[in-house]
């Protein structure tokens, strides 16, 4: 696992990546931030991205839930 960029924990998993290797995309379960390799360093890093955007534990506890997706109402 790799440490996610926005929330810090170690939960982020390769979502994709390119044929040839040359990026890869990490997504975090727990705040949903995703990222790709090749993004500015501030992006991609936990250590650059702007303090003011980084979340902790504390930080996410204080949210609500994330929004859901309705159902279709035109199923064919
Ligand atoms: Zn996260």
């Amino acid at each position: 696992m790799t440490q996610c960029v926005r929330c810090g924990k170690q939960n982020a998993e390769v979502m994709t990546e390119a044929s040839d290797k040359s990026w890869i995309l990490y997504s975090c379960p727990d705040c949903r931030y995703a990222w790709r390799t090749t993004e500015v360093v501030e992006n991609r890093t936990r250590e650059q991205f702007p303090k003011a955007f980084q979340w902790t534990d504390e930080t996410m506890k204080s949210f609500t839930d994330f929004p859901r997706i309705t159902t279709r109402k035109n199923k064919q």
